[in-house]
């Protein structure tokens, strides 16, 4: 849904200009140095990129879903280690707040997610729990109006600069699987908590990410998302959910300009005397990058109108989201083939495209995490429209 299709045509225009004039320049820069300069992250607040999905009685934009994604097709224009500095703060890191949150928690951290003067971010995955994230043994102990954290937690993104992690943590011992799990928002500065060394990446160089350790992390009551125990999981999956359709928008963005510079490429190189776009084996390349980006293009429109009108969006959220990132693999493939021996030279963008993208078959559910998703979905309705004819 658009709401002022208007207001939307100004926010991709000032995003596409700030990709293209300040960000794609310094792509290589960043990832040379893994470091986003902190005079840029300050212009990513001043245009209020912080505040895009938080509602706007809160001070964020509250984009739709379908603004979102329009959004994300363009901030995948340029490397996706910038949209990772902000992109916690309009997902993961603030949305469990947002979905479930109680009044007071929304009011005392949604402002400071939406202004970027908190960063917040998101801590599910453990050393021993990745896929069966359902598994956390993070603990929670209940002492007065506190619980008491403990565990270990990791390839968190943004962990070295956040304000506060959204922690999922057992709350029940006697139930092992998603039941017992409770999330809570944690201020970074609580005593007792530890952060591992900076993890070295494959790609997406000047995100960070490293293991947050709690050492009996003493945290309010108060703190508990939405005050019940046993809801942290439910929460979790509601997040991956927007979160995995925003991915696949960012994944068709990368995709396009994965194309765009494919086809710059491809006109200006010339071999056996003729530019190698001439050749019909570089054309198909080109070709099958183009349907794919299309395709998914359309995929992840289709469902964030859905999700848009309220339809439960589960299945195709991960249809989006394992699709748009296979297809981004392909795409990038195709683009180091095209560029030759000179797309493995670390001076041309897809030489590093090639390694940011493939982080996207991997988190926030690896492609076969999808699989299983679809296909559980898929056997739970065709199990109840039995149920219902029989
Ligand atoms: C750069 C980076 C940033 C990240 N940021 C965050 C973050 O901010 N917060 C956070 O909580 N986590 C984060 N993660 C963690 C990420 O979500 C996990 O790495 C991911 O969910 C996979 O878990 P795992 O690495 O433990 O792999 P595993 O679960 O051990 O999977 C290993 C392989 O087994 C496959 N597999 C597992 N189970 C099944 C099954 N039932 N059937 C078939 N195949 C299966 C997987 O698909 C995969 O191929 C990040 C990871 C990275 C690398």
């Amino acid at each position: 849904m658009i709401r002022d299709q208007e207001i939307l045509d100004q926010l991709t225009d000032v995003i596409s200009r700030f990709v293209r004039d300040r960000l794609v320049p310094m792509e290589a820069k960043v990832s040379e140095e893994d470091l986003i300069p902190e005079s840029v992250i300050n212009e990513m607040r001043e245009l209020g990129l912080f505040g895009m999905t938080i509602p706007e009685a809160y001070g964020g934009m509250g984009l739709t879903m379908e603004e979102e994604v329009f959004v994300a097709f363009e901030l995948g224009q340029t490397s996706p280690a910038f949209r990772s500095v902000f992109g916690t703060n309009n997902g993961i890191g603030s949305a469990a707040i947002v979905f479930d949150g109680t009044e007071d928690q929304k009011n005392r951290y949604l402002p400071e997610y939406a202004s970027g003067r908190i960063i917040g971010s998101f801590c599910l995955t453990e050393p021993d729990v990745g896929s069966d994230s359902a598994r956390v043994r993070t603990v929670a102990v209940k002492k007065g109006d506190t619980y008491i954290i403990n565990g270990i937690k990791r390839f968190i993104t943004n962990a070295p600069i956040a304000g506060t992690f959204t922690v999922m943590a057992r709350t029940d011992p006697t139930e092992q699987g998603a039941r017992g799990v409770s999330a809570f928002v944690v201020d970074a500065n609580s005593e007792g908590i530890e952060l591992g060394a900076p993890d070295k990446k494959m790609g997406q160089q000047g995100t960070q990410t490293c293991d947050v350790i709690f050492k009996d992390v003493s945290v309010p009551a108060a703190n508990l998302i939405g005050g019940r125990e046993g809801k942290g999981f439910f929460t979790a999956m509601k997040v991956l959910d927007r979160g995995r359709l925003h991915l696949a928008a960012l994944a068709v963005g990368v995709a396009e300009r994965l194309l765009e510079v494919s086809l710059n490429y491809a006109m200006e190189r010339k071999q056996f005397g003729k530019p190698i776009a001439e050749h019909q084996l570089i054309q198909a390349m080109l070709a099958d990058s183009k349907t794919e980006a299309y395709a998914a293009r359309c995929m992840v429109l289709d469902a964030a109108r859905k999700m848009d009108e309220g339809h439960k969006v589960n299945t195709e959220a991960s249809c989006c989201k394992l699709f748009a990132s296979e297809m981004v693999g392909r795409v990038a493939d195709h683009a180091v083939q095209i560029h030759g021996g000179y797309g493995y030279i670390t001076d041309y963008a897809v030489e590093r495209l090639y390694r940011d993208v493939r982080l996207f078959r991997l988190y926030e559910g690896t492609s076969q995490i999808q699989q299983l998703i679809i296909a559980r979905n898929l056997l739970k309705k065709r199990r109840g429209q039995s149920s219902e004819s029989g």
